[in-house]
C-alpha cells in the first residue's frame, strides 16, 4: 500500500492506493496554524489513523510547496512559513520509524499525470500548474528530476520569453522581478493583464462599470465565447504567451508531453490553439510534442506524492 500526502497551508489530504494504483481511502484535514509541531503531529496522527483502519502500513510520500534544502535538510521556500527552515524530514522519519519521501507538489502533479494519467507512457514529461501562482515539474521514464537545487522545473520566474513591445517592462512580481511568466499565466495575472488593456483601449465612459475591469479568466472566457472582442483579445494574447513560454521549454527539455493543471487549465480552447502557435518559436521543422489536460485535477498533487 502507497500513502501520499498533500501537505498546504490550508489543508492536509491523505490518500491511500493499492499496488495497482486504486484509491482505497482518502481523508483531509485542515492544517493546524502556527506551529510546526502541531502539524507534525496532525500529519502522524493521519497516517496511524488511516493504517489502524486499513490494517496495513504504507510507504508515504509527502508533496508540498518549496523544496528541501541539501545544504541544510530543512524545507525552503514554502508558502506555510512554520514549515521553513525545519527539518521535517527526519523528524517524520523520526515520528512514524519509517523512510519518508518529500517532494514538492508541481512535481508530484506531474509524476501522477505521468505514471498513470494524462501523460501515461511518456518518457519526458513537463507538468505545469497554471493556478494562482505558476510552477511546474519534470518527469523523466517515471522519475522526478530534482536537481542539485531542488528546483528542476521552476519556470514560473524566468522572463516572458520573445517579449513584445507593450509586454516591457511587465507586470511586478512577489519575487523582487518584472515581467515573470507567472505574472503573465497565473490567473490573478489574467485578470489584472485584461483589466489594464480594457483601461487602453476603451474610452472609460463606454465602460460599463467597474465590474467589466475585474473580471475573473472564467468571465473572461465566457465573454470571448459571446463574442467580447475585448475579451477574445486578452484570450488571444494569453494563449500566444503560453505558447512562446512553452516553446521556451520545449527548445530545452524536448518533452514528450506537456500537462496542464491548475485552475487555468480548464479553458478548452488552450489545447487546440497553442499548439498551433508554438511552432513559431520551437526551433523546429515541426512540433510533435503533445499539449494535454489533467486527468487527476485537484488530485494529482497527492497522488504523486503516493508515487514518490
Ligand atoms: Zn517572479
Amino acid at each position: 500500500m502507497r500513502l501520499g500526502i498533500d501537505l498546504g497551508g490550508t489543508k492536509i489530504e491523505i490518500i491511500a492506493l493499492d499496488d495497482a494504483g486504486k484509491e482505497r481511502l482518502r481523508r483531509r484535514i485542515p492544517t493546524p496554524q502556527g506551529s510546526y509541531y502541531d502539524i507534525l503531529q496532525a500529519i502522524a496522527q493521519l497516517v496511524r489513523d488511516v493504517e489502524a483502519e486499513l490494517g496495513q502500513q504504507g510507504s508515504l510520500g509527502i508533496g508540498t510547496p518549496g523544496a528541501l534544502s541539501r545544504a541544510t535538510g530543512c524545507l525552503k521556500n514554502s508558502n506555510s512559513v512554520a514549515l521553513n527552515g525545519q527539518p521535517i524530514l527526519q523528524d517524520l522519519e523520526a515520528l512514524l520509524q519509517r523512510k519518508v519521501q518529500i517532494n514538492n507538489d508541481a512535481n508530484c502533479f506531474a509524476l501522477s499525470e505521468a505514471m498513470d494519467g494524462a501523460a501515461s507512457g511518456a518518457a519526458v514529461v513537463f507538468g505545469v500548474i497554471l493556478g494562482t501562482g505558476v510552477g511546474a515539474g519534470i518527469v523523466v521514464n517515471g522519475r522526478i528530476l530534482t536537481g542539485p537545487n531542488g528546483i528542476a522545473g521552476e519556470w514560473g520566474h524566468n522572463p516572458l520569453p520573445w517579449p513584445q513591445a507593450h509586454e516591457l517592462p511587465g507586470p511586478p512580481c512577489y519575487c523582487g522581478k518584472q515581467g515573470c511568466i507567472e505574472t503573465f499565466l497565473s490567473g490573478p495575472g489574467m485578470t489584472k493583464l485584461h483589466q489594464i488593456d480594457t483601461k487602453e483601449s476603451v474610452r472609460p465612459e463606454l465602460v460599463e462599470g467597474k465590474d467589466s475591469l475585474t473580471l475573473s479568466p472564467e468571465e473572461i472566457v465566457a465573454r470571448a465565447e459571446q463574442g467580447d472582442a475585448i475579451c477574445e483579445r486578452s484570450m488571444q494574447r494569453y494563449e500566444n504567451r503560453l505558447a512562446r513560454s512553452l516553446a521556451h521549454v520545449i527548445n530545452i527539455l524536448d518533452p514528450d508531453v506537456i500537462v496542464l493543471g491548475g485552475g487555468m487549465s480548464n479553458i478548452e480552447r488552450l489545447y487546440a490553439n497553442v499548439p498551433k502557435l508554438w511552432g513559431n518559436w520551437v526551433f523546429s521543422d515541426r512540433v510533435d510534442t503533445r499539449l494535454v489536460k489533467h486527468q487527476f485535477g485537484d488530485s494529482s498533487g497527492v497522488r504523486g506524492a503516493a508515487w514518490l
